[in-house]
């Protein structure tokens, strides 16, 4: 068994976890990062895309709100490759009551969210997808934020002040010594060997999962309920601004334009189980009814992709464990010594992915207290992108300005996203035990209308080729990488979607015969 020794072990690679861990690095503790698969595969991959102004909780939340509207301006300034500035509105439809509007500027002063109304024919001019109908609009600071970026660019600044990230490192079990944590024991998921961790403290950052974490070490299940909500890509921005219903918080009230795409979401329900989510597709039907309300002609657009995630929200005791939409978006650090008796472990749950740096905030603040120890947080005054200076928000077409600039005779695998074959060995040379799916994250390989029709196995020949992997994993790679693909595919297949995904199919099985290739004895699964 492989042996580490560290200050901190800080368990989930989403977006609570990598603030976690560049925090506790940053404040000069030593820090280790376990994941069980890659960073930022579990609801931080699989959220809306929006960096919340804070308007949607103006009403309903207004501590959420607040911390919503601090955070997107941090944000901004130390993340800004990860942002694109969008706005957003939020728009009154025909048949919602106008009078919701007033509630909502009141609360919007109150929380300090900055909203202004604007009129009609300005909301239009800006949007003309936009239901000519709306009664009222409202602008706020929304932006549309991309959660790989955001994450990744957190593991690096937490690894350049020391920090440790082991990815694929699922943890199986947490050591006592009395009524202490002392050691985490992880499966190196590719290495195969387990690794044990000694440490002083344990920070919980397992989202959804927390609860399976918390009962590793003994203590009582934490109350994180799993709110699991569907999204559907459209297979282009029908909107460049943020649109929200100026209604209570409900499903399908907003639709976010990220990257090539716009995403309609998104739904509440209570789920038990954070690896087993559906996309039914009566909810399906139901984003679509909801985007059809707000852009008349949302339908005729393809659906290129639906994905479900589940929040990990805090038990909130004034409404049922059933009624997730109505449970508060609040953060709340679990001190197990106080519930289970059990030093040197916290839990995080709550919050949201805009509100991740000061959830870290928040749980290394708690650490400090507990070890008696006074160190300073600083992740709000540090930029993380030090190559984006000065700072610029992404804007749709960076990938088309890079090519123009200097990448003209370098090959494009991915037409739909504009990547490049030199992207792609360079994110293959830092990860190169990577899957398809790994390198997707980053480059969004396969994520625009073809699904990865064309790119992928163009990708896999180049794994081949430049990873140096033998050819029954580099097949296997591909075939694990249209399984996954399938997955958002067929609760959308209809209309378009339908003949492209035909085309993919006839693509691969009637060209390369995918079903038949050299594969190893097992299947490629990591
Ligand atoms: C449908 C939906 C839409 C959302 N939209 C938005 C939005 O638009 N804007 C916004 O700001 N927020 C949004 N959120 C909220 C936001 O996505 C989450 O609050 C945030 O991503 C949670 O991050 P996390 O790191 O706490 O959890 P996760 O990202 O789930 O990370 C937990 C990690 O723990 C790992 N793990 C589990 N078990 C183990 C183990 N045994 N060993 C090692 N690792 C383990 C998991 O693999 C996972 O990667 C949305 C959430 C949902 C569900």
């Amino acid at each position: 068994m492989k042996r580490l020794d560290t200050d901190v072990v800080v368990i989930g690679g989403g977006s609570t976890g990598l603030g976690v861990v560049r925090d506790a690095a940053m404040r000069g503790y030593r820090a280790v990062l376990v994941e069980r698969v890659d960073l930022g595969q579990g609801t931080t991959g699989r959220f809306h895309g929006l960096l919340h102004s804070g308007g949607r909780y103006v009403v309903s939340d207004p501590g959420s709100a607040t911390e919503c509207a601090e955070e997107n301006a941090i944000l901004r300034r130390i993340q800004a490759s990860a942002v694109e500035d969008t706005g957003g509105f939020f728009v009154t439809l025909a048949g919602d009551d106008p009078a919701y509007a007033d509630k909502f500027l009141e609360g919007a002063k109150a929380t300090g969210v900055p909203a202004t109304e604007i009129s009609v024919a300005e909301a239009l001019r800006r949007e003309p997808r936009l239901d000519p109908r709306i009664q009222r609009a409202i602008e706020v600071a929304d932006g549309s934020v991309d959660g790989w970026q955001l994450v990744w660019g957190a593991a690096r600044s937490a690894m350049a002040h020391g920090a440790k990230v082991l990815t694929y490192h699922r943890v199986t079990k947490i050591e006592r010594d009395g009524d202490r944590v002392a050691a985490v024991i992880c499966r190196d998921e590719k290495g195969g060997e387990d690794v044990r961790i000694t440490c002083t403290f344990v920070l919980n950052c397992a989202g959804p999962w927390a609860g399976q974490i918390a009962e590793m070490a003994g203590a009582e299940p934490v109350a994180v309920v799993p709110g699991r909500g569907i999204m559907i890509a459209m297979n282009h921005r029908l909107v460049n601004t943020v649109i929200n219903r100026c209604v209570y918080p409900t499903d399908g009230d907003i639709l976010v334009p990220v990257h090539t795409v716009s995403i309609i979401g998104t739904t509440d329900i209570h789920e038990t189980d954070p690896d087993h989510l559906p996309i039914p597709r009566k909810e399906v039907q139901q984003m679509l009814d909801a985007g059809e309300a707000m852009i008349p002609g949302f339908r005729k657009a393809r659906a290129l992709h639906a994905w479900s995630g589940s929040r990990p929200l805090i038990k909130d005791q004034r409404v049922s464990v059933e009624d997730t939409r109505h449970m508060s978006r609040g953060m709340a650090v679990i001190d197990h010594s106080q519930t289970d008796g059990l030093n040197g472990m916290l839990t995080i749950g709550g919050g949201k992915l805009t509100t991740y740096r000061l959830m870290a905030e928040h749980i290394v603040d708690a650490m400090c207290a507990q070890l008696g120890e006074q160190r300073a947080c600083t992740t709000a005054d540090e930029v993380i992108d030090f190559n984006n200076d000065p700072p610029k928000n992404y804007v749709i077409t960076h990938r088309l300005e890079d090519r123009e600039e200097d990448r003209l005779d370098d090959q494009i695998i991915c037409e739909c996203e504009l990547m490049s074959k030199r992207m792609f060995v360079e994110a293959l040379d830092e990860q190169p035990t990577g899957t398809l799916d790994d390198l997707r994250r980053q480059l969004r390989l396969g994520m625009g209308p073809c699904q990865g029709g064309f790119c992928s196995m163009r990708a896999a020949g180049i794994a081949h080729d430049h990873g140096a992997i033998d050819v029954e994993r580099a097949t296997g790679l591909l075939r694990m990488f249209l399984k996954n693909r399938w997955i958002g595919l067929w609760p959308i297949l209809y209309g378009d979607q339908v003949r492209q995904t035909a085309l993919n199919d006839w693509i691969y099985q009637g060209t390369l015969d995918v079903e038949h290739l050299p594969v190893p004895a097992e299947e490629v699964v990591r």
